[in-house]
């Protein structure tokens, strides 16, 4: 699959602050991808690094394989990094005139582009009239008046109400849908769940987990077993099971963490054939969120 971009031991201080420390990641055409952090973690910093804006101190990065100039590369992605900022007396379609001639773009992309972002009926109101919600897809349809091949979006979500996060999610996978690869900051652990494919997340500006969001969801799941018998044949028949990735104790706890989706009935069948009886057996399957905590805080 085709490297958009290539991040490698970046390094950002800000006097004391480590905000951006050694990170490393790579992003794929066409997948969704979330940078996943508490707040200041380095997110925005590292978007403002591969944007241009913010001075890296050291480490490196390459749009498309390196194969244009950053100054030429960045042509191809469209970022919003900041609030939304429009002429305020003018109309939706006239603010998006002046970024086609700045971008050297045909009008005609200005009725497709509202249309994506659903504020084709309102395109004759004046940017003031706007709600938050409303601005932020308009500034997503200016980012994308030249058909970038990535879209970049820090909170896209931040300060709107319920019902104008569902619009910005909405919109962002149906962009996503046309083949758009987007990379988006976010704090919020449910929006990254349902808006992206992959995760790398942050914390103090140093990589957490770095993949796909379901092989996160997937990671942790662990079924938890006692047995008033022999122990040690209870560790080596879990460890000799298919779907067991790893067998840990824990007092007189035996913990089996789990490759695959398997039911705690099936393991509990499996360890009776094998001549085991237990005297207590539990599936849990940590949320992201309890895993996104503990990644965060534990580590
Ligand atoms: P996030 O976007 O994840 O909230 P930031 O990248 O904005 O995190 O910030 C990371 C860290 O760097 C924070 O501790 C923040 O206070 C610090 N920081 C960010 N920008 C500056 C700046 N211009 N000057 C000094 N410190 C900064
Ligand atoms: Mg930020």
């Amino acid at each position: 699959m085709e490297t958009i971009l290539s991040i490698k031991n970046l390094d950002k201080k800000y006097s004391r602050v480590h905000a951006v420390n050694n990170l490393s990641f790579d992003i794929k055409k066409g997948n969704v991808y979330g940078i996943l952090g508490p707040n200041g973690s380095g997110k925005s910093t590292t978007l403002g690094i591969i944007l241009n804006v913010v001075n890296k101190n050291s480490g490196e990065f390459s749009w498309f394989d390196g194969s244009l100039s950053t100054h030429e590369a960045l042509k191809k992605v469209g970022a919003i990094i900041e609030r939304p900022n429009f002429y305020p007396y003018m109309s939706a379609v006239q603010n998006l005139k002046l970024i086609c001639k700045i971008k050297d773009v045909p009008y005609d992309k200005i009725e497709e582009k509202l249309k994506l972002v659903n504020l084709y009926e309102r395109r004759d109101s004046k940017f003031k009239t706007y709600s938050l919600g409303m601005k932020q897809r308009l500034a997503i349809a200016s980012a994308l008046l030249n058909d970038p091949e990535v879209l970049i979006l820090d909170e896209p979500t931040n300060g709107l109400d319920p019902q104008g996060i569902h619009e910005i999610r909405e919109i962002i996978r149906k962009i996503a849908k046309n083949g758009t690869t987007i990379l988006l900051a976010s704090h919020l652990l449910d929006e990254v769940e349902r808006v992206c494919s992959h995760v790398v997340v942050i914390r103090n500006g140093v990589k957490l987990y770095d993949g796909r969001v379901d092989n996160m969801i997937a990671s942790n799941g662990v079924i938890e077993v006692k047995t008033d018998g022999d122990k040690e044949k209870l560790v080596n028949v879990l460890k000799n099971h298919f779907d067991v990735a790893a067998v840990n104790v824990d007092d007189d706890l035996v913990i089996a963490r789990l490759e695959n989706e398997i039911l705690a009935s099936e393991i509990n069948a499996y360890l009776f054939k094998n001549g085991i009886s237990v005297s207590h057996l539990v599936r849990r399957k940590l949320s992201l969120e309890q895993q996104f905590l503990q990644l965060t805080n534990n580590n």
